[in-house]
């Protein structure tokens, strides 16, 4: 069966679900497809930055998005034994709306974005639909070919193909886009463990120790935790056991260690396999790439979602008209990546940068924090804590919602239906999920 869209996005990650709902705002005719059944995954990252709650405000949603379950957190510090600790990132000093970081688990965040979407007359959103390949003709990319859950294949052809499915992307693959890979020194690896009322609610707090560190994220119920090691070490910390991985979290994390019994056994640490890479070029004709299509971030710094969701205002903002016009050119195209660019290097480099002087020292031993002339600055001047905290949760050209996306705050979508538009054959899309 061969249909016909004006964009076909790939993956209903935070990047496709952003562009589709802006580009449905605009009148574009829009597809989103996503493999899945459902936005429950893995953890992926539950950061949502002050820029990006400015822009759910701009689009009318951020009501919505308060009445979510979520933590806040307003710094990044350093504990620095004796008790006391160093912040390296005070949020609380940034002169925004939301000057904090709030945790919420990502599912959350994208029914709301398929709610929104489903608001809009010209928003499809397909789920369990898996792209298989792209359709070429006459040298251009002219859409993609899917396979449903049930197993149905089919075509859509579109006037853009947008590649926003993920680090591993088969749109990229397929249309011969090859990042550059920077070397990582770290893997990471996510588990959970329950939170007591008694624990710090809104500091994001790095532990350190000979060889590893771990960054425990508090969320409303539990705190999810960040063990970071060396890179290629899965399987030796898999072989080593359960019994061995909760002694080792217990002496990183003292005040965690009456709880390590929670994970049952290695099943519960999942590995992420640390990739940071960018494309040169972001497209071919008829297929732009963005998100982590374009550029996978190193966890650090938690800006993953943040960039995916601003290169996806910057698609809609410069590439609404031409779609509207039917005609989009490689030049149009070109256009996105010259605006994205520079805040991606900048994001990039000084996550390579706190690799080679913050994680590398202590991985290999050699020490337990960051360098001491560094805390002794921002312990000297406290103010100095702006500078990391403006970086990781505004960024460098944050993207604001383009005229025809906004909308005031309001409650329901309009039409009152409560779940996304979906085109599933077996399942009724994206489920409305609350921890
Ligand atoms: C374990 C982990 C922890 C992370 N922690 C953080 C964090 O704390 N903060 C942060 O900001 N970032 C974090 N990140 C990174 C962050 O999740 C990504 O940078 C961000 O989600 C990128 O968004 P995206 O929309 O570009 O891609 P993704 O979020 O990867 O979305 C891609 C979507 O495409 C779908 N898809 C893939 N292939 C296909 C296909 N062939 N057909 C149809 N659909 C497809 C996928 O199912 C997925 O829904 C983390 C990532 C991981 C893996």
């Amino acid at each position: 069966m061969t249909e016909r869209t004006t964009c076909v996005v790939v993956g209903g990650g935070p990047a496709g679900m952003v562009l589709g709902l802006l580009l449905a705002r605009a009148g574009v005719e829009v597809t989103v497809l996503e493999k899945h059944g459902d936005f429950l995954r893995d953890f992926r990252g539950d950061t949502v930055h002050p820029s990006t709650m400015q822009l759910l405000d701009e689009l009318g949603l951020g009501e919505r998005f308060a009445e979510l379950p979520q933590s806040r957190l307003t710094e990044v510090a350093f504990p620095i034994g004796g008790g006391r600790r160093v912040v390296v990132g005070d949020l609380s000093r940034l002169k925004v709306r939301y000057p904090y970081i709030a945790m919420v688990p990502q599912w959350d965040l994208l029914n709301l974005l398929a709610e929104a979407g489903a608001a809009e007359p010209s928003f499809t959103l397909r789920m369990r639909t898996e792209v298989t390949g792209l359709v070429r003709e006459s040298g251009r990319v002219q859409g993609v070919v899917y396979r449903t859950a049930d197993g149905a294949t089919g075509e859509i052809r579109a006037a853009l193909t947008v590649a926003c499915d993920g680090r591993s992307s088969i749109a990229r693959r397929q249309a011969d886009l090859r990042p550059r890979e920077f070397p990582v020194p770290i893997d990471a690896w996510w588990f959970r463990l329950p939170r007591k009322p008694e624990d710090n609610p809104s500091a994001l707090m790095p532990h350190a120790g000979p060889g590893r560190f771990a960054v425990v994220i508090p969320r409303p119920d539990f705190h999810q935790i960040a063990y970071i090691a060396r890179k290629g070490t899965d399987p030796q910390l898999r072989a080593r056991g359960i019994e061995h991985f909760r002694r080792d979290v217990a002496e990183l994390i003292p005040w965690l260690a009456d709880r390590v019994d929670a994970l049952t056994s290695m099943d519960d640490v999942k590995h992420l396999d640390v990739r940071l890479n960018r494309l040169n070029r972001w497209h071919v004709d008829g297929l732009l790439c963005i998100g982590d299509a374009a550029h996978a971030m190193s966890p650090v710094g938690g800006v993953g979602i943040n960039l995916a969701v601003q290169d996806a205002v910057a698609a809609a903002t410069l590439l609404a008209g031409p779609l509207r016009r039917g005609v989009v050119t490689p030049a149009a195209l070109a256009k996105v990546r010259s605006r994205r660019l520079l805040p991606t290097i900048l994001v990039q480099s000084l996550q390579r940068l706190m690799h080679r002087v913050v994680v590398v020292p202590i991985i290999n031993g050699r020490r337990t924090g960051p360098p001491r002339p560094a805390l002794a600055i921002l312990r000297r001047v406290p103010q100095a804590s702006y500078i990391p905290a403006y970086l990781i949760g505004v960024g460098l050209h944050p993207e604001h919602a383009p005229a025809f996306a906004r909308r005031p705050q309001a409650g329901r979508p309009a039409n009152g239906r409560s779940g996304p538009s979906t085109e599933d054959s077996t399942h009724s899309g994206a489920t409305s999920t609350t921890t």
